[in-house]
């Protein structure tokens, strides 16, 4: 394999700006990497490096990165895994990805996704599945699944996805990679096509701890464009702890008990980390978050119920798709519709117009707030015991293609211990903890809102005393 390749993100950076390593010779590799892909990895990728008019001592300057699809990017096609979006090009780009372009880091490729982002397996995309690198008759996890796929395999160095109720966490740990779902704020969502406007987040896929901290601090910040941004307090530093002496982490019972139905080898893994945290100095004992279980169900009204007032926008009019409606406006609506959204996205939003409607709004949607309030609370008393909570990431491991479609609940219960801090805004990580039959298993720890910094420091000790080696398959 081309030694460029192994570079991580973080030091191809380095080499890039000590003149070592020239800007548009790794472009070259990766998008030749990139084209090459059999994963269905990407909807799009750069025909040819745009490395010439990068900015001068930039900090990320010429290392390429891969773009979910759904982030709108000029001129270059933002479908959003949906064929109602075939072949839109946007007359401008996110924030984020502008802030990474500022940043000096090329637009290598637009990933594969679930449409509209919803899914846990990719294989809601209009573009088709994408394969699981690790063994390619298994998905990837979802709704990021093209991002994880692409940086497992070292067709990008690291990618950029969005997490709603999982999406970065979990294909990171189906695909043995970081993920880091930001505090809902962190990033501005400006530019990003959207799915749930109060759980949607942007944030990094890298092969290890210290990339996802460099990416991190060039997406965050307060945008005007976005009221629900932040100003982020403080930089983010690259990761230096090498031990957890002191933190107190928390196993959530509620969520890591019987109801989560984690499988056994995830499980066993899991206690394994838990013993290499320990042997860092960190306490661990069990914690409560007695509304967690019912993270999900809440999770299934408003998201949907949000998604449903999102998704109105695509009628045919504006973007992308227009079926003929034979001069009856509405039929032209509802025949756009019919054919440019898939199944899942229809069954969310009728269930989402089904929880908005009047007579029924207390009862779900009103409810489903309720709980999520519930869950936050839950959250804020155990971050006055503990540090983070700690959790496998995914109850199982990257599973065969096809094996849930026919089962949306059960799609739906692979995001158990992803969803409730989604729900809660705050920020979590998934790092890759080992194999189990030979797939990888994600661990996640979550933090209180604003807490990336310790988080990552704490991700980063335990990387480092894990030794995971995701090497094999970047071929
Ligand atoms: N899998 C969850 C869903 O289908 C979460 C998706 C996401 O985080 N975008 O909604």
């Amino acid at each position: 394999m081309n030694e460029l390749i192994d570079l991580t993100a973080t030091q191809a950076a380095e080499r890039i700006r000590a003149g070592d390593v020239d800007a548009a010779e790794l472009f070259e590799a990766y998008r030749e990497r990139a084209a090459a892909d059999e994963l269905n990895a990407f909807t799009w990728v750069a025909p040819e490096s745009p490395t010439n008019g990068l900015p001068a001592n930039a900090p990320l300057r010429g290392v390429p990165v891969a773009v979910k699809d759904l982030f709108c990017t000029e001129g270059v096609p933002s479908q959003a895994g949906s064929k109602i979006l075939e072949g839109y090009r946007p007359p401008y780009t996110a924030t984020v990805i502008a802030k990474l372009s500022d940043a000096g880091a090329p637009l290598l490729a637009k990933t594969n996704q679930d449409e509209f982002a919803m899914g846990s397996s990719n294989e809601n995309s209009a573009f088709g599945p994408v394969l699981n690198p690790w063994d390619r008759t298994r998905v990837p996890g979802g709704s990021s699944g093209g991002s994880a796929a692409a940086v497992a395999a070292g067709l990008a160095p690291w990618a950029i996805g969005t997490d709603t109720g999982g999406s970065i966490r979990q294909p990171a740990a189906l695909c043995g990679i970081v993920g880091l779902k930001p505090t809902y704020g962190a990033c501005s969502r400006y530019g990003m096509i959207a799915f749930a406007s109060s759980l949607d987040q942007a944030g990094p896929f890298t092969r290890d701890v210290t990339d996802a901290a460099l990416l991190f601090r060039h997406m965050v910040g307060r945008d005007r464009r976005d009221s629900t941004s932040l100003d982020y307090p403080g930089e983010i530093e690259l990761p230096r702890a090498e031990d957890l002496k002191g933190l107190r982490l928390g196993v959530p019972e509620d969520l890591t008990g019987a109801a989560g139905g984690i499988e056994p080898g995830v499980r066993e893994n899991f206690e394994a980390t838990i013993k290499l945290a320990e042997g860092l100095g960190a306490s661990i004992e069990p914690c409560r978050l007695p509304h967690a279980p019912q993270a999900l169900s809440a999770y299934y009204l408003i998201a949907p119920a949000e998604a449903s007032a999102n998704l109105a926008r695509f009628d045919g009019v504006r973007y992308g798709l227009r079926v003929d409606g034979d001069k009856d406006l509405i039929r032209m609506y509802s025949r756009t519709r019919e054919v440019g959204f898939g199944a899942e996205v229809k069954r969310r939003i009728m269930l989402g117009t089904y929880a908005l409607s009047s007579g029924y709004y207390d009862a779900y949607y009103g409810t489903a707030q309720k709980v999520r309030t519930k869950i936050a609370e839950d959250f804020r008393s155990a971050f006055d015991r503990f540090d983070f909570i700690v959790t496998p990431t995914s109850p199982c491991v990257a599973f065969e293609l096809g094996a849930k479609l026919d089962d949306p609940l059960a799609m739906y219960l692979n995001d158990f211990l992803a969803v409730p801090m989604s729900l809660a805004g705050i920020a979590a990580i998934s790092i890759p903890s080992g194999l189990s039959d030979g797939l990888p298993v994600g661990f996640q720890l979550a933090g209180p809102a604003f807490s990336e910094n310790r988080l990552l420091d704490a991700a980063h000790a335990l990387e480092r005393a894990i030794g995971f080696d995701g090497s094999r398959v970047r071929v």
